[in-house]
Protein backbone atom coordinates (compact mmCIF):
# COMPACT_ATOMS: atom_id res chain seq x y z
CA UNK A 1 0.00 0.00 0.00
CA UNK A 2 1.82 3.30 -0.80
CA UNK A 3 0.18 6.71 -1.44
CA UNK A 4 -1.18 5.58 -4.95
CA UNK A 5 -3.46 3.38 -4.30
CA UNK A 6 -5.99 5.94 -2.66
CA UNK A 7 -6.12 7.72 -5.71
CA UNK A 8 -8.87 6.28 -7.93
CA UNK A 9 -7.96 6.33 -11.59
CA UNK A 10 -10.96 7.68 -12.53
CA UNK A 11 -12.96 10.53 -11.16
CA UNK A 12 -16.13 9.36 -9.35
CA UNK A 13 -19.39 9.77 -11.42
CA UNK A 14 -22.41 9.00 -9.31
CA UNK A 15 -23.99 10.63 -6.30
CA UNK A 16 -23.05 7.64 -4.33
CA UNK A 17 -19.30 7.42 -5.67
CA UNK A 18 -18.71 11.13 -5.41
CA UNK A 19 -19.94 10.92 -1.50
CA UNK A 20 -17.59 7.82 -0.29
CA UNK A 21 -14.56 9.63 -2.66
CA UNK A 22 -15.29 12.73 -0.34
CA UNK A 23 -16.03 11.65 2.68
CA UNK A 24 -13.11 8.97 2.78
CA UNK A 25 -10.33 11.10 1.67
CA UNK A 26 -7.66 11.57 3.76
CA UNK A 27 -7.39 14.42 5.54
CA UNK A 28 -4.65 17.03 7.71
CA UNK A 29 -4.50 19.78 9.40
CA UNK A 30 -4.13 22.98 7.40
CA UNK A 31 -2.01 24.57 9.96
CA UNK A 32 -1.22 23.11 13.55
CA UNK A 33 -3.14 20.89 15.06
CA UNK A 34 -4.45 22.87 17.60
CA UNK A 35 -6.59 25.10 15.52
CA UNK A 36 -8.13 21.93 14.14
CA UNK A 37 -9.01 22.78 11.03
CA UNK A 38 -8.55 20.19 8.27
CA UNK A 39 -8.88 19.84 4.28
CA UNK A 40 -8.08 17.04 1.52
CA UNK A 41 -4.38 16.26 2.09
CA UNK A 42 -1.80 13.41 1.02
CA UNK A 43 0.92 11.35 3.28
CA UNK A 44 3.56 12.03 1.27
CA UNK A 45 6.40 10.59 4.05
CA UNK A 46 9.44 8.82 1.98
CA UNK A 47 7.55 5.57 3.15
CA UNK A 48 4.27 5.77 1.71
CA UNK A 49 6.15 7.34 -1.71
CA UNK A 50 5.37 4.43 -5.00
CA UNK A 51 7.60 2.78 -6.86
CA UNK A 52 10.27 2.77 -4.67
CA UNK A 53 13.04 0.33 -4.11
CA UNK A 54 15.25 0.07 -1.28
CA UNK A 55 18.09 2.43 -2.70
CA UNK A 56 15.48 4.87 -3.39
CA UNK A 57 14.21 5.19 -0.29
CA UNK A 58 17.56 5.58 1.21
CA UNK A 59 18.08 8.30 -1.39
CA UNK A 60 15.08 9.92 -1.05
CA UNK A 61 15.83 10.99 2.46
CA UNK A 62 19.27 12.60 1.56
CA UNK A 63 17.52 14.34 -1.65
CA UNK A 64 14.32 15.20 -0.56
CA UNK A 65 15.32 18.46 1.03
CA UNK A 66 17.79 19.47 -1.70
CA UNK A 67 16.79 23.00 -3.68
CA UNK A 68 15.93 20.51 -7.37
CA UNK A 69 13.19 18.31 -5.38
CA UNK A 70 11.77 21.62 -4.22
CA UNK A 71 11.37 22.91 -7.87
CA UNK A 72 9.86 19.64 -8.48
CA UNK A 73 7.23 20.03 -6.17
CA UNK A 74 6.93 24.01 -7.14
CA UNK A 75 6.02 23.34 -10.74
CA UNK A 76 3.34 20.79 -10.21
CA UNK A 77 1.61 23.18 -7.38
CA UNK A 78 2.30 26.48 -10.00
CA UNK A 79 0.08 24.11 -12.35
CA UNK A 80 -2.34 23.24 -10.25
CA UNK A 81 -3.03 26.97 -9.50
CA UNK A 82 -3.32 28.01 -12.83
CA UNK A 83 -5.88 25.28 -13.08
CA UNK A 84 -7.84 25.89 -10.25
CA UNK A 85 -7.80 30.12 -11.67
CA UNK A 86 -5.54 30.67 -8.58
CA UNK A 87 -8.50 29.74 -6.11
CA UNK A 88 -6.95 26.81 -4.70
CA UNK A 89 -3.26 26.02 -3.69
CA UNK A 90 -1.66 23.37 -1.92
CA UNK A 91 0.99 23.68 0.97
CA UNK A 92 3.23 21.30 2.99
CA UNK A 93 2.40 20.31 6.21
CA UNK A 94 3.59 18.67 9.23
CA UNK A 95 7.22 18.77 10.70
CA UNK A 96 8.70 17.50 8.42
CA UNK A 97 6.49 18.86 5.27
CA UNK A 98 5.14 15.29 5.03
CA UNK A 99 1.95 16.29 3.86
CA UNK A 100 0.48 18.07 1.12
CA UNK A 101 -2.29 19.60 1.84
CA UNK A 102 -5.38 21.49 -0.02
CA UNK A 103 -5.70 24.79 0.87
CA UNK A 104 -8.27 27.73 -0.90
CA UNK A 105 -6.40 31.08 -2.00
CA UNK A 106 -6.95 33.83 -3.92
CA UNK A 107 -4.76 35.96 -6.19
CA UNK A 108 -4.60 39.46 -6.57
CA UNK A 109 -2.68 42.12 -8.09
CA UNK A 110 0.04 43.60 -6.02
CA UNK A 111 0.06 46.78 -7.59
CA UNK A 112 3.60 46.98 -8.33
CA UNK A 113 4.21 48.94 -11.48
CA UNK A 114 7.64 48.63 -12.14
CA UNK A 115 11.07 47.36 -11.43
CA UNK A 116 14.56 48.11 -10.92
CA UNK A 117 16.67 45.88 -13.46
CA UNK A 118 19.66 46.70 -11.04
CA UNK A 119 19.07 45.86 -7.80
CA UNK A 120 15.04 43.97 -8.17
CA UNK A 121 13.09 46.23 -6.30
CA UNK A 122 9.86 46.67 -7.15
CA UNK A 123 7.91 50.26 -7.25
CA UNK A 124 4.15 51.18 -6.91
CA UNK A 125 5.05 54.01 -9.45
CA UNK A 126 5.26 53.93 -13.03
CA UNK A 127 7.89 55.11 -14.60
CA UNK A 128 7.40 58.65 -17.01
CA UNK A 129 7.11 58.31 -20.50
CA UNK A 130 10.60 59.78 -22.63
CA UNK A 131 10.53 63.29 -23.27
CA UNK A 132 10.08 64.76 -26.60
CA UNK A 133 7.14 61.69 -26.92
CA UNK A 134 3.30 62.12 -27.65
CA UNK A 135 3.09 60.16 -24.15
CA UNK A 136 5.34 62.39 -22.28
CA UNK A 137 3.48 65.62 -23.59
CA UNK A 138 0.06 64.31 -22.80
CA UNK A 139 0.59 63.65 -19.59
CA UNK A 140 1.93 67.09 -18.91
CA UNK A 141 -1.49 68.29 -20.35
CA UNK A 142 -3.67 65.75 -17.87
CA UNK A 143 -2.09 66.75 -14.96
CA UNK A 144 -3.34 70.19 -15.51
CA UNK A 145 -7.10 68.82 -14.88
CA UNK A 146 -7.81 69.48 -18.23
CA UNK A 147 -10.42 67.70 -20.44
CA UNK A 148 -9.80 65.87 -23.39
CA UNK A 149 -11.58 68.49 -25.73
CA UNK A 150 -8.91 70.87 -24.32
CA UNK A 151 -6.05 69.13 -24.22
CA UNK A 152 -6.51 68.50 -28.19
CA UNK A 153 -6.89 71.97 -28.45
CA UNK A 154 -3.77 73.19 -26.92
CA UNK A 155 -1.45 74.30 -29.59
CA UNK A 156 1.53 71.83 -28.34
CA UNK A 157 -0.76 69.17 -29.08
CA UNK A 158 -1.35 70.42 -32.26
CA UNK A 159 1.22 70.70 -33.22
CA UNK A 160 2.81 67.34 -32.44
CA UNK A 161 3.28 65.14 -35.46
CA UNK A 162 0.96 62.58 -35.23
CA UNK A 163 -2.25 62.27 -36.27
CA UNK A 164 -5.34 63.25 -34.76
CA UNK A 165 -6.94 59.78 -34.13
CA UNK A 166 -3.12 58.17 -32.74
CA UNK A 167 -3.61 61.69 -30.24
CA UNK A 168 -7.20 60.55 -29.21
CA UNK A 169 -5.99 56.90 -28.68
CA UNK A 170 -3.52 58.19 -26.52
CA UNK A 171 -5.32 60.20 -24.87
CA UNK A 172 -7.32 57.77 -23.56
CA UNK A 173 -5.25 55.14 -22.62
CA UNK A 174 -3.27 57.58 -20.20
CA UNK A 175 -6.27 59.27 -18.58
CA UNK A 176 -6.86 56.36 -16.38
CA UNK A 177 -3.21 55.87 -15.03
CA UNK A 178 -1.10 59.43 -15.50
CA UNK A 179 -1.68 60.08 -11.91
CA UNK A 180 0.48 56.69 -12.03
CA UNK A 181 4.06 58.21 -12.96
CA UNK A 182 6.55 59.15 -10.66
CA UNK A 183 8.92 62.25 -11.93
CA UNK A 184 11.54 59.99 -13.11
CA UNK A 185 13.14 56.15 -13.21
CA UNK A 186 15.21 57.11 -9.83
CA UNK A 187 15.09 53.49 -7.42
CA UNK A 188 14.60 53.99 -3.67
CA UNK A 189 16.63 51.44 -2.98
CA UNK A 190 19.85 51.56 -5.79
CA UNK A 191 19.54 55.01 -6.61
CA UNK A 192 19.96 54.03 -10.03
CA UNK A 193 17.66 55.68 -12.60
CA UNK A 194 16.89 52.93 -14.90
CA UNK A 195 13.27 51.85 -12.95
CA UNK A 196 11.54 49.90 -16.20
CA UNK A 197 7.61 49.35 -16.19
CA UNK A 198 6.63 45.96 -16.24
CA UNK A 199 5.27 44.65 -18.72
CA UNK A 200 2.25 42.35 -16.94
CA UNK A 201 1.06 43.15 -13.36
CA UNK A 202 3.19 41.02 -9.80
CA UNK A 203 0.73 38.71 -8.73
CA UNK A 204 0.45 37.57 -4.71
CA UNK A 205 -1.59 34.90 -3.49
CA UNK A 206 -3.14 34.77 -0.50
CA UNK A 207 -3.73 31.31 1.68
CA UNK A 208 -6.79 30.91 4.19
CA UNK A 209 -6.05 28.28 6.83
CA UNK A 210 -9.56 27.76 7.45
CA UNK A 211 -9.61 24.04 6.25
CA UNK A 212 -12.51 22.58 4.07
CA UNK A 213 -14.95 20.73 4.46
CA UNK A 214 -14.34 19.81 7.76
CA UNK A 215 -17.98 19.72 8.80
CA UNK A 216 -19.96 18.58 6.10
CA UNK A 217 -22.75 16.09 5.45
CA UNK A 218 -22.32 15.79 1.70
CA UNK A 219 -25.67 14.50 1.93
CA UNK A 220 -27.14 17.38 1.82
CA UNK A 221 -25.48 18.71 -1.16
CA UNK A 222 -26.71 19.31 -4.38
CA UNK A 223 -25.28 17.22 -7.41
CA UNK A 224 -23.49 19.96 -9.27
CA UNK A 225 -22.01 20.96 -5.73
CA UNK A 226 -20.79 17.78 -5.86
CA UNK A 227 -19.61 17.52 -9.30
CA UNK A 228 -17.64 20.47 -8.74
CA UNK A 229 -16.09 19.97 -5.44
CA UNK A 230 -14.98 16.19 -6.73
CA UNK A 231 -13.55 18.19 -9.68
CA UNK A 232 -10.98 20.12 -7.65
CA UNK A 233 -10.00 17.25 -5.47
CA UNK A 234 -9.18 14.53 -8.02
CA UNK A 235 -7.04 17.37 -9.57
CA UNK A 236 -5.67 17.82 -6.68
CA UNK A 237 -4.76 13.96 -6.72
CA UNK A 238 -3.57 14.09 -9.64
CA UNK A 239 -0.88 16.68 -9.48
CA UNK A 240 0.28 14.73 -6.09
CA UNK A 241 0.54 11.59 -8.18
CA UNK A 242 2.37 13.60 -10.56
CA UNK A 243 4.48 15.28 -8.39
CA UNK A 244 5.44 11.89 -6.24
CA UNK A 245 6.39 10.17 -9.50
CA UNK A 246 8.46 12.66 -10.71
CA UNK A 247 9.76 13.14 -7.54
CA UNK A 248 11.23 9.15 -7.28
CA UNK A 249 12.12 9.49 -10.81
CA UNK A 250 14.58 12.51 -9.60
CA UNK A 251 15.77 10.59 -6.91
CA UNK A 252 16.21 7.16 -9.42
CA UNK A 253 17.96 9.78 -11.66
CA UNK A 254 20.29 11.06 -8.88
CA UNK A 255 22.75 10.88 -6.03
CA UNK A 256 23.49 13.17 -3.12
CA UNK A 257 26.93 14.61 -3.32
CA UNK A 258 27.98 17.43 -0.42
CA UNK A 259 29.12 20.83 -1.71
CA UNK A 260 30.18 23.84 -0.17
CA UNK A 261 28.10 26.77 0.14
CA UNK A 262 30.08 30.20 0.62
CA UNK A 263 27.82 32.61 2.39
CA UNK A 264 27.64 36.22 2.22
CA UNK A 265 28.63 37.90 5.06
CA UNK A 266 29.37 41.72 5.95
CA UNK A 267 31.83 43.49 7.92
CA UNK A 268 32.65 47.58 8.63
CA UNK A 269 35.62 48.31 7.14
CA UNK A 270 37.44 51.76 7.65
CA UNK A 271 37.36 54.22 4.83
CA UNK A 272 39.38 56.69 4.28
CA UNK A 273 37.53 60.25 3.93
CA UNK A 274 38.89 62.64 1.06
CA UNK A 275 39.06 66.14 2.63
ZN1 LIG B 1 17.54 49.64 -7.72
Amino acid sequence: MNLLDRIPARRPRTKKEMIEYLSSHFRYHTLRSWNRMTSYAHNVKIYNLPRKSKDVESKAYDLVFTAQAGQIAQKHFEEFNRQTDYRYSIITSGRSGGYFVLVESERTDSGYKSECPVCGQLNYRLVPPDKNTLDYLLVRQLLKNWTNETILREPEVLNFSADGNKKQNALLRLRPIYKDFSSDAHCGRCGFEQRENLSSPVYQTAIRFNGIDGEEDFNDWEKYRLERRVKTIFLFDQIVRRTTLNFVKFVKTHRPEQAIRYLAETETIAVPINQ
